[in-house]
C-alpha cells in the first residue's frame, strides 16, 4: 500500500516537475528564440504521460495550459489565429499525449504480468526443488533433448555429481548404468520415453556407476513430463539404491538353502538312532532269556532314546525361541549349581573322548538369579561342542569371574578351532563350519543358536574367539548376575515324592503304544490305570470308573483333549478331578489353552514319570500352571 501511494506521489510530482522545468526552459528560450510556441510543453506532457500514465498526463496538460497562458501571453499577431486552428492544435496536443500515456500504461501492465509470471515460475521451481529434496528416492529431470535440468540431493549422492556440475550435461554422462549380470552399458530410458511418450521401468537388474566409479544396484523408472497443452517437456527419472534389499534377498536365499540342508541333515540325524533301536528290538526278541544281552540292549536303547529326545527338544526349543515362545523361569541359584547340572549332561561325551575338564572359578560361591535349567543348557552345549570339535585327549577349561554386576563365563578348548571369517556366523541357525567334518560329529547346527538366544534372553551376550583352524576355540558369555525380587524367598529345591498314594487313573491317548507304555509304568508304581484311545471312549469310561486323575493327550482325531477336559470338568464329580495334559505342544498359547479348559497340569512329552507322579500327589491346583520344562 505504502509503495503504491509513494509511486503515485512520485508520478504526479514528476508531472508537476516536468511542467515546471518546461516553463523555466521556455522562459530561457523566449529570451533567445522568437515564437517557440507550445513545443516545449508538448514534450514535457508526453514525458509525464509516458512515465506517469493517464492521470499525471492530464495534470501536466492542464498545468502546461495554465503556465502557457500565465507566463506567455499571446503576442498581438498570434491572436489572429483562428479559434479552430487553436482548438485543432490543442486537440492534437491532448490526444498525442493521451495516446502516449495509454501506450505506456499498457506496456507497463504487460511488463508487470511478465514479471509476476517469472516470479511465479521461480516459486514453483523452488517448491518442486524443496519437494524433491525431501523424498527418499533419487530424481533427475531432463529437458526434451535429454540434457539434465534438475536433480535432487539423493540423486546427487548416488551419481556423485552436484546439481550445478551436472546441469546441461547429456543424461548418459551423469546417469551411467550397466547390466548387473553382463556388465554391458545400458541406455537410459530417456530416449524411449521421449519417443513413445509413455512411462517405462527397467526390467533388468541394473548397476549405477557413480562419478568416482562406485557401483550400486538400483531400481529405476522414467516418465515423460507433459505440459497441460500435451507437449512433452522432458523426462523425469526416479531411481533408488537397492543394496540393502539385495542383501536381504541374499540372506533369505542363504537361510532357505541352509534350511534345505538342515532338513536333509535332520532326516539323517533322526535316522541314526533308529537303526540301533531296531537292532536292539530284534536282540530283545531273540535273546529274551539272556539277562546280560537284554540288559545291554535296553541300555543302548535308552541311550539312543535320550539322544532322540535331545534332538527333538533342541528343535522344539529353537522353534519356540524363534517365535518368542520361551519364557525364562529365573530363580535364586549359584554358578556351582548351574555348572554341576551342565557338566552332568556333558560328562559322558567328555569322558568317552578322554578329554580333561578343568575349572578356574572364584573361591566363594557365586549367587545368581537366572533360569538354572536354561543356563545349564547353554553350558552343556558349549561343553558338548568343545568335546566334539577336538581330537581325543584334548583340554577343556571352564573359567568364570565377576566384572561389576556381570558374570563372565568362558569355555575354552584346544580343538580344531574356527576360521576367522566364520566366527560371527557360527551362532546363526543351521550354520556348520565344515560340512564333511561336522557330519563326522553329528549335530544339527542349532546348539549355538540356542546358546545365543538364551544368553540374550538373560540380557547378556556371547562371543566366539579362535586364532584359526587348529588353534582351539573359546566361547565367552557375559551376562548380568540378576537380582531376585525382594519378596521372593529362596526356593526350596523341588522334591519328588517317592511315596505317592496309589490313585485311580484314566489315561487317554490315541497313540496306543504311548498310552500302554505309560500305563505300565504307572501300574508298576501301584496306581490303578485304565486306558482309553479316544475322547468319546474316555468320557464313557470316566462315568464307569470314576477316576481321581485323568491324564489326557491333546491332539486326538475325534475329540480334542481340551474338549474332553471341559466336559469332564462340567460333570458333577468333575470338580474334584485332577486333570493332567500330556502333549507334544508346549508353547505359551498351548498352556493357556489347557489352563482355560480346566487342566491342572501341563506336561510336554516325553515327561518324566516322577514329575507326573509328583503333580498327581499335589492334587488339584487352584491356578493351573505348568509343571514341566
Ligand atoms: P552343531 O554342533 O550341531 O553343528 P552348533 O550350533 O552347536 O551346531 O555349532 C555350529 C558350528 O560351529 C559347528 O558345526 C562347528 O562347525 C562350529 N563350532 C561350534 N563349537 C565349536 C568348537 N568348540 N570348536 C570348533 N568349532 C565349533
Amino acid at each position: 500500500m505504502h509503495g503504491a501511494s509513494s509511486s503515485t506521489q512520485f508520478r504526479y510530482g514528476g508531472a508537476v516537475l516536468a511542467i515546471f522545468v518546461a516553463t523555466l526552459f521556455r522562459i530561457w528560450l523566449d529570451s533567445r528564440v522568437e515564437g517557440a510556441g507550445l513545443a516545449v510543453f508538448f514534450i514535457a506532457v508526453v514525458i509525464a504521460g509516458w512515465y506517469g500514465g493517464v492521470g499525471p498526463f492530464i495534470l501536466a496538460f492542464i498545468l502546461s495550459l495554465v503556465s502557457f497562458s500565465v507566463f506567455f501571453p499571446k503576442p498581438a499577431e498570434a491572436a489572429q489565429d483562428s479559434p479552430a486552428r487553436v482548438l485543432i492544435g490543442l486537440g492534437a496536443f491532448f490526444f498525442v499525449g493521451l495516446a502516449t500515456a495509454l501506450l505506456s500504461e499498457s506496456v507497463r501492465a504487460a511488463q508487470q504480468r511478465a514479471r509476476a509470471q517469472a516470479e511465479e515460475a521461480i516459486r514453483q521451481r523452488e517448491k518442486l526443488r524443496t519437494t524433491l529434496s525431501c523424498i527418499g528416492e533419487a530424481v533427475i529431470v531432463t529437458d526434451i533433448s535429454g540434457r539434465l535440468t534438475m536433480m535432487n540431493p539423493v540423486a546427487e549422492r548416488l551419481t556423485g555429481w552436484s546439481a550445478e556440475q551436472a546441469a546441461g550435461r547429456p543424461i548418459q554422462e551423469v546417469f551411467r548404468i550397466s547390466d548387473e549380470w553382463t556388465g554391458e552399458a545400458v541406455d537410459s530410458l530417456v530416449d524411449r520415453v521421449l519417443g513413445y511418450r509413455n512411462p517405462a521401468s527397467a526390467v533388468r537388474q541394473l548397476l549405477l556407476e557413480s562419478r568416482d566409479g562406485k557401483l550400486r544396484p538400483i531400481d529405476y523408472s522414467a516418465a515423460p513430463i507433459e505440459h497441460q497443452t500435451g507437449n512433452t517437456q522432458g523426462v523425469v527419472l526416479i531411481f533408488r539404491d537397492v543394496t540393502q534389499r539385495r542383501q536381504a534377498e541374499q540372506a533369505l536365499r542363504d537361510a532357505d538353502r541352509r534350511k534345505d540342508e538342515f532338513l536333509a541333515l535332520l532326516a539323517h540325524e533322526l535316522r541314526n538312532p533308529l537303526a540301533p533301536i531296531g537292532n536292539a528290538l530284534q536282540i530283545l526278541e531273540m535273546a529274551e532269556d539272556n539277562k546280560e544281552v537284554t540288559s545291554s540292549a535296553r541300555q543302548m536303547m535308552q541311550r539312543q532314546f535320550e539322544h532322540l529326545v535331545r534332538l527333538v527338544d533342541d528343535l522344539l526349543d529353537v522353534s519356540r525361541i524363534a517365535r518368542g515362545k520361551i519364557e525364562l523361569r529365573p530363580e535364586r541359584t549359584s554358578l556351582g549349581a548351574v555348572l554341576e547340572r551342565a557338566v552332568e549332561a556333558a560328562r559322558p561325551l567328555i569322558d568317552s573322548r578322554k578329554h580333561e575338564l578343568t575349572f578356574q572359578l572364584p573361591e566363594h560361591p557365586l549367587g545368581l538369579y537366572v533360569d538354572p535349567v536354561r543356563l545349564a543348557q547353554v553350558v552343556t552345549n558349549l561343553l558338548t561342542n568343545a568335546a566334539k570339535y577336538m581330537e581325543e585327549g584334548g583340554e577343556i577349561v571352564v573359567s568364570a569371574h565377576v566384572e561389576g554386576d556381570d558374570l563372565i563365563l568362558s569355555v575354552r578348548d584346544t580343538g580344531i578351532g574356527i576360521p576367522a571369517k566364520m566366527l560371527p556366523q557360527v551362532f546363526e541357525m543351521f550354520m556348520q563350519v565344515e560340512q564333511g567334518r561336522t557330519r563326522a560329529h553329528g549335530g544339527l547346527g542349532i546348539g549355538l543358536t540356542l546358546v545365543k538366544s538364551i544368553v540374550q534372553m538373560h540380557g547378556g551376550h556371547v562371543e566366539a574367539r579362535s586364532n584359526g583352524p587348529g588353534e582351539g576355540s573359546e566361547f565367552i558369555i557375559r551376562l548380568p548376575r540378576g537380582t531376585a525380587p525382594e519378596a521372593e524367598a529362596a526356593q526350596p529345591a523341588s522334591q519328588l515324592s517317592a511315596n505317592v498314594r496309589p490313585r485311580n487313573i484314566l489315561l487317554v491317548d490315541d497313540n496306543v503304544d504311548a498310552a500302554d507304555t505309560l500305563a505300565s509304568l504307572l501300574r508298576a508304581r501301584q496306581h490303578d490305570v485304565v486306558t482309553a484311545f479316544s475322547g468319546p471312549a474316555a468320557l464313557d469310561l470316566a462315568e464307569q470308573i470314576q477316576p481321581e486323575v485323568v491324564i489326557l493327550d491333546l491332539g486326538m482325531p475325534e475329540m480334542d483333549g481340551c474338549e474332553v477336559a471341559e466336559e469332564l470338568r462340567a460333570r458333577d464329580e468333575g470338580e474334584e478331578l485332577v486333570l493332567v495334559a500330556l502333549t507334544g505342544w508346549g508353547g505359551m498359547e498351548d498352556r493357556q489353552r489347557t489352563a482355560a479348559a480346566g487342566f491342572d497340569y501341563h506336561f510336554v512329552k516325553p515327561a518324566k514319570l516322577e514329575e507326573i507322579e509328583f503333580a498327581i500327589s499335589q492334587g488339584r491346583r487352584n491356578q493351573p500352571a505348568e509343571a514341566s520344562p
